[in-house]
């Protein structure tokens, strides 16, 4: 048995950790491990990647590339590559993933998992959309071969890892005329200006995201806008990451340190500037920083990432704002961007047409339990939904009420998988 947290430190409970290395046997190796839970990185934030006291199938030594048709940018490979090394052996090639979250420690299985999306989804939608075909491996035994359009990739594409176990995945990647982006930053005053500039650089860029300063009485944030750019710029050295060395006995994110980094970091970022950045920098910011997440100190930290239809959003990102600004929470990573026009793929996919508000939030007991009820009711009011990739306490009722599909996926769940969360929201 081992202790196994997620990314939000929540919790260390005790598993069973099987590693899964011979693709051509996961059918097997599963069907008498039952009830389990394909485990990647442990990237998610909550419980949707624990199954306590019970099986976890390590998917990590399952990171082998298949095969790569440059001509066509179809790439196979086994389900726990890490997106990281999808990168490295494309992008000199002239491709790219379509599609990345904000960590590039993920492996392929999680990313299709939660259907994760980046910071281009008015263009080019969630990971999902990008995936050709997988092969799922059930717990009776059954190997499935799933293409879009089947009802099981439809469920297992932000199935939460219920529907079976992701062996090997065929995606197609997107041409990029090299390894840099052109970035703008532009600063906003408010909420209505950050969607007036998420509106007006939606056509012409292809990558929008904001920083909102989540305590600030105007929500004022800093915007970014960015394009792939050919570039004879050399590869920068390899970065030399840092690591977060300890946990500090209290969250060093705090109402003491909060309010003088969100004026320092916009004072440093407002004025409008274009800048040249590596892929790397741009898409996964925080992974310089390994072990960022012990900073929120013993007790760890939860995310709250709602999507509120578009028509909503506006007066429901004020108030959800507004509550947190009450309490004098939050963190410095608060992010606020818009989803396109874009029906999602999986029947449980979070990413849906309109807004999406993220924010860390160290916990400090039932009053962070509180302040959730508060942005909960908001979310449901406005006809949103919360994302289940960084979600541990969400209501049974606050699913339901955000997921319609829920009663199409019940069905086409493989009975000898569940996790923590599942038992938590579906009861089994
Ligand atoms: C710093 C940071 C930034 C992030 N930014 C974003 C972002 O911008 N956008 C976004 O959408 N998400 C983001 N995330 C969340 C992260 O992308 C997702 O939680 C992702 O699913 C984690 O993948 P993983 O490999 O770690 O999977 P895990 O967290 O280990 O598992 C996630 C789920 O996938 C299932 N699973 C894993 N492998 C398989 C498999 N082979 N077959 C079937 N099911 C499987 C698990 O059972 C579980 O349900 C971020 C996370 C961090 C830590």
């Amino acid at each position: 048995m081992v202790a196994v947290s997620s990314w939000g430190r929540l919790t260390a409970a005790e598993h069973r950790m099987l590693p899964l290395a011979d693709r051509s046997k996961v059918h097997l190796s599963i069907a008498g491990q039952r009830p389990g839970l394909a485990f990647g990185m442990g990237r998610s934030y909550g419980d949707v990647c624990l199954n306590p006291e019970g099986a976890l199938w390590d998917m990590r030594p399952l990171d082998r590339f298949i095969s790569f048709d440059q001509p066509t940018g179809r790439l196979r490979c086994e389900a726990g590559t890490l997106l990281r090394d999808i990168q490295r052996l494309a992008v000199p090639r002239g491709w790219m993933l379509a599609v990345v979250p904000g960590t590039q420690y993920v492996t392929v299985g999680g990313a299709i998992a939660n259907d994760v999306h980046g910071k281009n989804h008015h263009r080019h939608g969630s990971f999902g959309d990008h995936v050709l075909g997988f092969t799922l491996a059930r717990t009776n035994g059954e190997l499935r071969h799933c293409k879009p359009g089947d009802t099981l990739f439809a469920a297992t594409v932000g199935g939460l890892g219920l529907t079976g176990v992701i062996v090997e995945v065929e995606l197609q990647l997107r041409r990029v005329p090299g390894a840099w982006l052109e970035v703008e930053t532009l600063s906003y005053r408010d909420i209505d200006e950050f969607f007036a500039l998420s509106d007006a650089s939606e056509a012409d860029w292809e990558y929008t995201v904001s920083w909102v300063d989540c305590l600030n009485r105007s929500r004022r944030g800093i915007f970014m806008r960015a394009n792939h750019v050919e570039s004879d710029q050399p590869e920068p050295d390899p970065r030399d990451d840092f690591r977060w060395p300890f946990v500090p006995p209290v969250s060093l994110v705090n109402r003491l340190t909060l309010r003088p980094l969100n004026t320092v970091y916009f004072h440093l970022k407002k004025s409008q500037a274009r800048s040249l950045q590596y892929y790397q920098s741009f898409f996964h910011p925080l992974d310089g920083i390994h072990d960022w997440n012990k900073l929120y100190g013993p007790r760890g930290f939860y995310q709250y990432q709602c999507v509120l239809p578009r028509a909503e959003g506006v007066a429901g990102i004020k108030a959800l704002l507004q509550t947190i600004a009450r309490t004098g929470t939050g963190s410095f990573l608060a992010v606020l961007k818009t989803f396109g026009q874009r029906e999602p793929t999986g029947m449980l996919s979070f990413a849906q047409p309109g807004v999406t508000l993220a924010l860390d939030f160290p916990y400090t007991g039932d009053e962070t339990l509180r302040l959730f009820q508060q942005l909960d009711a908001i979310v449901v009011e406005a006809g949103g939904r919360l994302y289940a990739a960084k979600d541990a306490r969400m209501p049974r009722a606050v699913f339901e009420a955000g997921y319609p599909r829920l009663n199409e996926f019940l069905p086409l769940r493989d009975p000898g998988i569940s996790s923590a969360m599942s038992r938590r929201l579906l009861e089994s």
